[in-house]
C-alpha cells in the first residue's frame, strides 16, 4: 500500500467535514477528532493516571483541600450544563493530586485534576481557585482538545506521510509509551492557541461570576501567577502566554460580570447578558503557523 494514502485521506477528510462552528462562541473550528472521541480516549487516560497517583499515595491526600476543590468545581459544573446541557452527561469528576507543578486542567468529558503545587504556591482564594477552573472546564466545554488533537493530526498528516500508521491520533510522541499517557500528553500539554485561551478566559469568568465567585479574582489570580512567574515560570502560566495582555482583558470582563455576581450573592435574579458569543479581537487573534512549523510538544508531566 502507498504510505502517502493515510495522511491524504485524513486531509481529504478534514477539506470534506473538518470544520465546525462552536455553539457557544460561535467560532469556526477544524474538527476532525470529535468531543465524543477525545471524552473517550481522555477517561482511559484518567483512570490510568488516577490508579498510578493511588499506587504513589499522592492522590487526595488532603481531605480539606479536596473538600474545597469538590465544594468549587460543583457549582461551576452547574453553570457550565446550563451553557450547554449535553455535558450533563459527562462523568465529572476531579481529584486532588499530590505534585510540586503548579498545575490543573479538565479533560474532554468533564476529568479534572488540581495539583497540590498550584494551592501551595499560588495560595488560591477560592474565588481565585473559581477563575482556574472555570477557564479549565471552559477549555472542555468549548471541545478544545478535540480541535488540538484534530489540529495534530492534520498537521502531520500534512508534513510526513506514513508516520501515522500505528500511533494514535497521527502523532509521534517518541518517549511516551502508553496510549493513554499519548492521549494526556496531547490532550493536555499541546498549548492551546492565543484564541483558544481567550475563549476559555471568557467564557470560564462568566461561569464563575455566575456560580457566585468574585470575577475580579481572574485578575488577582493572574498578578499571583505573573509574580510567581519571575522565580521560574510555573507549567500552568507556561502554557498560558501573554498575561499582561489577559490582566487587561480581565480587568474589562470583571467589570463587565460585576452586575451578575451582585445578583447571585443578592438572591436576585441574574441579568440575561449573552457575553459568551463574539470572535477575539485583530490583536488576539495568533499569526498563523508556518507549513512546515512542528507540532510543539511540552515535556510528559
Ligand atoms: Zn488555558
Amino acid at each position: 500500500m502507498n504510505a502517502a494514502v493515510p495522511p491524504l485521506m485524513i486531509l481529504v477528510t478534514a477539506l470534506i467535514s473538518g470544520c465546525a462552528t462552536n455553539k457557544i462562541t460561535g467560532r469556526s473550528q477544524a474538527m476532525i477528532v470529535s468531543d465524543e472521541s477525545a471524552a473517550r480516549q481522555s477517561a482511559q487516560a484518567y483512570t490510568q493516571l488516577i490508579g498510578e497517583s493511588a499506587q504513589k499515595r499522592a492522590l487526595d491526600d488532603d481531605a480539606y483541600q479536596l473538600g474545597r476543590v469538590q465544594s468549587i468545581t460543583k457549582p461551576l459544573i452547574q453553570q457550565a450544563i446550563k451553557v450547554r446541557p449535553d455535558v450533563q452527561n459527562w462523568p465529572w469528576e476531579v481529584h486532588l493530586l499530590k505534585s510540586s507543578e503548579v498545575n490543573a486542567w479538565c479533560m474532554a468529558g468533564g476529568k479534572m485534576a488540581v495539583y497540590t503545587g498550584l494551592l501551595q504556591k499560588i495560595q488560591p482564594t477560592d474565588d481565585e481557585l473559581a477563575a482556574i477552573m472555570g477557564h479549565e472546564i471552559s477549555h472542555a466545554l468549548l471541545s478544545h482538545q478535540a480541535e488540538k488533537l484534530s489540529r495534530a493530526q492534520m498537521q502531520r498528516a500534512g508534513l510526513t506521510a506514513g508516520v501515522l500508521a500505528g500511533a494514535l491520533f497521527g502523532v509521534n510522541l517518541g518517549s511516551i509509551a502508553s496510549i493513554a499517557d499519548s492521549v494526556a500528553t496531547v490532550g493536555l500539554q499541546l498549548p492551546n492557541s492565543r484564541e483558544a485561551e481567550s475563549e476559555a478566559d471568557n467564557v470560564g469568568i462568566e461561569l464563575a461570576a455566575r456560580a457566585g465567585f468574585n470575577p475580579e479574582a481572574a485578575v488577582t489570580l493572574w498578578e499571583k501567577m505573573i509574580r510567581l512567574g519571575g522565580g521560574g515560570a510555573p507549567e500552568w502560566l507556561s502554557t498560558h502566554p501573554n498575561p499582561e495582555t489577559r490582566i487587561a482583558a480581565m480587568k474589562v470582563k470583571s467589570r463587565q460580570l460585576m452586575p451578575i455576581y451582585e445578583a447571585v450573592n443578592q438572591g436576585k435574579p441574574i441579568p440575561d447578558m449573552n457575553t459568551l458569543r463574539g470572535q477575539p479581537t485583530a490583536a488576539e487573534t495568533p499569526p498563523a503557523p508556518a507549513p512546515n512549523a512542528p507540532i510543539p510538544v511540552a515535556p510528559p508531566v
